[in-house]
């Protein structure tokens, strides 16, 4: 075990946090920075982040993560806060919904990924979040949560973004009061709502995104509940639209000038799949990729083709699935959806060598490719190749911020599969933990340190470890 992996995880020990000695509620004039210290929102903003794996499922696809952080990162490259830190993730929920955590952790909904028709729709949606960030439209929420022990904070803020009933809110008056005080203050209000669509806009087009998207958007989410009588989007709860905001946030799109925007091929990639794998009926959508195969510009129809792979795929018709792959990788060799996707296909018809050295030659042409050695990773773990794997996986822990659960989840495996079954419980303690479940995080790294015997530095990591999980616990259950 290198001592950089070592040092690493003792740096990220937490502070257990504390219940602020004063409840008042900041005034609005009140410097943001007196009211919630840059310190502690990012701690707030790390909890919010790992407690809201218990509440949704947050996709732990690679491919899907990596694409929602690249769009993310763009606007924010081309915002007035391009020097603060963001995470963006894409939550698996039919739900039309997007919302900003605490310290810039941004949510998107699965389902309203799959409403947008454009690229520029979906990057609307984050520029608008984004820009209440900017404008911290969000501070006095945050600050009202201040009132809890933080991982209460982080539960109920992460409850009201998700507009979800939360039993656990339930339990105690108290904590309904201070819920019911910070829901106040994340239902934006109209002046909150136009200044995000002005900023969002200005995130647009200087991120070469069409500006209409926003309006375009807003429009057909407020139709559909309009006209359709379908329930309002949990996105139009928080953000309330009108038509006097609608026209407003038009007449600002209509001044850039317009011209044709394209979509990325990412972008359709990603909304295909999310498609495959949110679909009830695979057959019917096959039908659906099959028809859109023909139409469209060639972005469109390789996206619909992969679609299409993707499906048979997940109905074992690998075959086939290989068949359309096959075409789409002569046309786009260098694109690691298609490689990835075609090595998954060869794992499962056993030609192990065949798609471990697809991995392999796509990560020389690309070494840089975060997204591919994960993938590969987790192809070596399947594979059983345990020590190449953990070699892979390994520099994430000390890269990866915020700390996404799937990476120790599959350096636990290869800890299993290396025979190190102390090693494997402490990395398992660390996936329980960054999704938010203590009691798990707790059992295991107590495993880890009966384990560990005779392996002093080991057992320090896990000891201290267990002190920050029990710590965080018991705040938790203070009522
Ligand atoms: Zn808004």
């Amino acid at each position: 075990m290198p001592l950089t992996c070592t040092i690493v995880l003792l740096w990220l020990t937490l502070i257990p946090f504390t219940i602020s000695a004063s409840p008042e509620l900041p005034d609005m004039g009140a410097p943001s920075d007196t009211v919630f210290s840059p310190e502690e929102e990012k701690r707030l903003g790390e909890a919010f982040y790992r407690q809201l794996h218990q509440q949704v499922h947050i996709s732990q696809d690679p491919e899907i993560q990596d694409y929602i952080s690249s769009l993310g990162g763009r606007l924010i490259a081309h915002s007035d806060v391009a020097n603060r830190s963001f995470h963006f993730f894409v939550v698996m929920d039919p739900q039309i919904n997007a919302f900003a955590g605490p310290a810039g952790y941004i949510g998107v909904n699965s389902g309203l990924i799959l409403a947008t028709q454009s690229e520029g729709e979906l990057a609307s949606v984050l520029a608008h979040e984004i820009a209440h960030v900017a404008q911290q439209h969000l501070k006095r929420a945050f600050a009202a949560a201040k009132q809890l022990a933080l991982p209460l904070a982080a539960a109920t803020l992460a409850a009201i973004l998700l507009g979800a009933q939360s039993p656990e809110l339930g339990q105690a008056a108290f904590i309904a009061l201070q819920a019911g005080s910070i829901q106040h203050q994340i239902n934006f209000t109209r002046s909150h709502e136009q200044e995000a669509d002005h900023v969002g806009i200005q995130i647009l087009s200087a991120s070469d995104f069409d500006p209409r998207s926003m309006p375009t958007f807003f429009e057909r989410l407020q139709q559909s509940t309009r006209f359709l009588g379908q329930d309002v989007p949990e996105f139009l709860r928080t953000h309330p639209v009108t038509s006097a905001r609608i026209a407003d946030s038009r007449a600002r799109a209509e001044t850039f000038p317009y011209r044709q925007y394209p979509d990325s091929l990412a972008y359709l990639l990603t909304k295909a799949k999310l498609q495959v794998l949110t679909a009830t009926d695979l057959t019917e959508l096959r039908k659906s990729f099959n028809n859109q195969r023909q139409q469209g510009i060639e972005f469109q129809q390789a996206a619909a083709s992969y679609g299409l792979a993707l499906a048979l795929k997940a109905q074992n018709q690998l075959e086939a699935s290989r068949q359309m792959l096959t075409v789409l990788l002569d046309r786009f060799p260098d694109q690691p959806q298609f490689i990835h996707a075609m090595a998954q296909v060869e794992l499962v018809q056993g030609q192990t060598q065949q798609a471990l050295s697809r991995y392999q030659q796509a990560l020389q042409r690309f070494p840089a490719a975060q997204v591919l050695k994960l993938e590969y990773a987790e192809a070596l773990l399947e594979t059983r190749h345990f020590q190449s794997a953990r070699q892979l996986l390994e520099p994430f822990v000390a890269t990866q911020a915020p700390r996404q659960p799937i990476v120790f989840k599959l350096l636990s495996r290869a800890y299993a599969g290396l025979g190190k079954a102390a090693e494997s419980h402490r990395y398992l303690a660390e996936y329980y933990y960054a999704s938010g479940d203590l009691e798990q995080a707790i059992f295991q790294a107590a495993l880890a340190r009966k384990l560990a015997t005779g392996d002093r530095i080991l057992e320090a990591i896990a000891k201290q470890r267990l002190k920050v999980f029990r710590a965080e616990d018991k705040a938790r259950k203070q009522r």
